[in-house]
């Protein structure tokens, strides 16, 4: 009998064989319910043949294959072995995490009712209506409908019975029948359509266009770099409908944030009769099927996502843009930790075709390989809309110019001037709530999270502390808890103290905050952004959701409050993400024909961070931090990995990286360093800790670890939990 290799969703990093009934190598890919343990499991078929190293007699029976949806393709089971490979993870985490919910679920898909329309399979048209019998009516019934009519609507299922799709979901578990989504009307004509061409190209759209146009077939890695505001959406456009016109998909995807219902209608309307779905963190389970299902059947051509769209099965890729490159939201931080634009690139080659990464500020990483010619890269130099320029970009010097209340005179003079000629302005902070601190003036006390190594939140409006790492929160004191002093205040800068003091300084202004607190419910985001539009907002105080991808034309004065912090961080990679984020903010300004005008409060305005960001000059501020990791030996100049631990106690777990380390031999060319506690030291009650491994060579450091993650998997770690994190972001 033939045994079948299946992934499922557990820790260890095998595939589990069984026994199953007439499968073939047809089958690989499909879906299939297993006993495991006491449970039933669903898993993905990964090979079929005729032996198993365990003996048949210990082997248990599938339970039952999934034949309801196709299989998966062999490039989407590759895309999972190379990050199982790659990323050291156990392959049916990774198989099983790749795919949506209902396709995890031990129940077979029914995808959204008013859609939906069942069939037949060939084993239920060889099903004999006399095998039936009679006293069975709604069995025969809805039998004989399918049978005659060749596809049903579940509306129509419904009339021949109460009970008729519950009778046609058992069909389904029998595989006797099952289930089409309607395809759109539209959908048909969507190739011949003719789109309506978009703006005249400025000549460095065009030539982008052009470059990877002449190569659309190929695999190539186009860094895309282009200023904000340079267009280079319009880039991706076009491209996107030469690959609609060969009949190709497009994937794109975008950050966490930056999935904004306005970069969805651009698309639509500039293509207006194809079928394009949009898969983020938003959907409820049945629409993230579907979309997917569309996109596994061919039938949308732009898949829209954030990264876990990146394992969408995608038939006809032709194109793969991941825009924002640089944001650290195409990483996973959990699980699985992958970077989404890595995969996207591996995807690519795989499927030989182009993978764009768009950026006003590439990562170093990106920017390096780029240098080094492994990356073709593209650049806009210029503002796409005639005469808008680049803003201004000045420094307030703090140490000179007081603040009070967080704003200094020229700020507040520059607010106004903005008020009296009825234009927007926006104040970025990064820091959401009231004030990061609560502090007591008598003994120094600080309010703190006792799961985690943070501080709490203060959030005035709601009387309460909040711990932005694990959404702990409790009353505010009346006393402080050390001293008993009644003397404890909030300290330090948020958007809502921001809010608060803008509103007493000028009374009249309509002014809007903007931060997670602010934009939680459904649609809130959605309602703020079109009174900006509209011209109902003044001033907008925000955080770097306020950053990312928008158009406010009428915007002509940012201001940047509190950045100086990150200029100092241990985080090697902190210069380069403030530069990326305070580029972008600064990109909001004068996008259209008013010019703009950007504010950085500092007591550093000679830091080369801020120069550059005067003269908007990334090239020579790339220049300087890669020469500075360069002598320091970090990355682009070496590879990393991280062994992540965590326990209740922070001396097992770091006896537990000791052994790890202990235990790696690792070769020459390969650093182990010492173990230490990780820059968020305790988070929601665990300790924290890691041991960095590097190499100046990634597949040296690929073979290390292969070799190591196998010793790691006997080595006893009980009451500590581990995961190896290849190319870090965070530490
Ligand atoms: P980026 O993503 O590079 O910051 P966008 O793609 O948002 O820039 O484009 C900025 C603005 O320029 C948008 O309003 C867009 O409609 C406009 N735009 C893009 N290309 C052109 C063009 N060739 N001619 C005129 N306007 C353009
Ligand atoms: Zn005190
Ligand atoms: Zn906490």
């Amino acid at each position: 009998m033939p045994v079948i290799h299946v992934a499922l969703d557990v820790p260890v990093n095998t595939l589990f064989d069984y026994l199953a009934l007439d499968t073939t190598a047809q089958d690989i890919g499909v879906r299939v319910c297993v006993p495991f343990g006491k449970k039933q499991m669903t898993g993905v078929i990964m090979g079929v043949s005729t032996r198993s190293l365990i003996p048949s007699s210990k082997l248990r029976h599938a339970t039952h294959i999934f034949r309801d949806i196709p299989p998966l393709s062999s490039s989407l089971l590759d895309l999972f072995r190379f990050c199982s490979t790659y990323y050291h993870h156990p392959l049916g985490e990774v198989v099983m995490n790749g795919l949506p919910g209902r396709l995890r679920s031990i129940k077979p898909i029914v995808a959204d009712p008013a859609a939906s329309q069942y069939r037949l399979t060939p084993m239920g048209y060889a099903i004999s209506l006399s095998t039936i019998p009679a006293r069975n009516i709604v069995k025969r019934r809805l039998l004989a409908g399918l049978k005659e009519s060749g596809i049903m609507h579940i509306e129509e299922v419904k009339q021949l019975s109460r009970r008729a799709p519950a009778v046609l979901k058992e069909f389904m578990m029998l595989s006797w029948v099952e289930e089409t989504v309607a395809t759109l009307p539209s959908s048909a004509a969507s190739r011949s359509e003719v789109t309506s061409p978009g703006p005249v190209l400025t000549a460095d759209q065009e030539s982008a266009v052009n470059n990877v146009a002449a190569k659309i077939s190929d695999f190539n890695t186009w860094l895309l770099h282009g200023i904000t505001g340079s267009g280079k959406t319009e880039v991706y456009l076009q491209l996107i409908s030469l690959l609609l016109r060969q009949g190709r998909q497009t994937l794109v995807l975008v950050p966490e944030i930056n999935l904004t219902p306005q970069l969805e209608a651009i698309f639509r309307s500039r293509f207006p009769a194809t079928q394009l779905v949009s898969l983020h963190s938003g959907l409820n389970p049945g629409e993230r099927v579907n979309a997917w299902l569309q996109a596994q059947r061919g039938e949308a051509m732009i898949i829209l996502g954030t990264r876990l769209a990146v394992f969408t099965p995608l038939p006809k890729l032709g194109l793969i843009i991941v825009d924002e490159e640089q944001d650290i939201s195409f990483k996973q931080q959990e699980g699985l930790r992958y970077s989404a634009r890595d995969v996207a690139i591996f995807r690519a080659k795989h499927a030989n075709a182009p993978v764009i990464l768009g950026s006003a500020t590439p990562s170093l990483e990106s920017y390096y390989n780029a240098l080094r010619g492994r990356y073709l890269r593209l650049h806009l130099s210029s503002r796409a809309v005639k005469n808008a320029t680049l803003p201004a970009v000045r420094c307030i010097d703090t140490r000179a110019a007081k603040t009070k209340e967080g704003f200094s005179a020229p700020l507040i003079t520059a607010l106004e001037k903005c008020l009296t000629l009825n234009q927007q302005s926006l104040v970025f902070i990064n820091r959401r709530g009231y004030a990061p601190v609560l502090l007591c003036k008598s003994c120094a006390w600080t309010a703190t999270c006792h799961r985690c190594a943070s501080r709490l939140v203060v959030h005035l409006r709601e009387k309460k502390l909040r711990c932005h790492y694990c959404g702990h929160q409790e009353r505010f004191p009346s006393i402080c808890p050390e001293c008993g002093d009644q003397d404890i205040a909030p300290f330090g800068h948020g958007t809502q103290r921001v809010e608060a003091a803008l509103a007493d300084r000028f009374p009249e202004a309509r002014i809007v905050r903007i931060d997670r607190d602010s934009t939680r419910r459904k649609n809130a985001w959605q309602k703020i952004l079109k009174d900006i539009q509209e011209q109902r907002v003044d001033i907008l105080v925000g955080t770097q959701i306020l950053a990312k991808g928008h158009d406010f034309p009428n915007l002509s004065l940012v201001s940047i409050l509190n950045s100086d912090a990150s200029l100092f961080s241990t985080d090697f990679r902190a210069s380069e993400r403030l530069f990326a984020q305070l580029m972008q903010v600064a990109g909001r300004a004068g996008r259209a024909t008013i010019s703009g005008e950007v504010l950085i409060q500092t007591e550093f305005p000679d830091h080369p961070l801020y120069q550059a960001l005067r003269r908007q000059d990334y090239g020579s501020l790339a220049q300087t931090l890669l020469a500075e990791r360069k002598s320091a030996g970090f990355p682009p100049y070496v590879y990393q990995a991280l062994l992540r631990a965590e326990g209740l106690q922070i001396d097992t777990v770091l006896d537990f990286l000791a052994r790890a380390a202990a235990m790696a031999k690792a070769p020459q060319r390969i650093e182990i360093f010492d173990p230490v506690p990780a820059q968020m030291a305790r988070l929601k009650g665990m300790e924290r800790a890691y041991l960095l491994i590097q190499s100046g060579s990634r597949k040296q450091l690929q073979e290390f670890l292969s070799v190591w993650r196998a010793k790691l998997d006997t080595l006893s770690a009980q009451r500590v939990r581990w995961v190896l994190d290849v190319d870090p972001l965070e530490f």
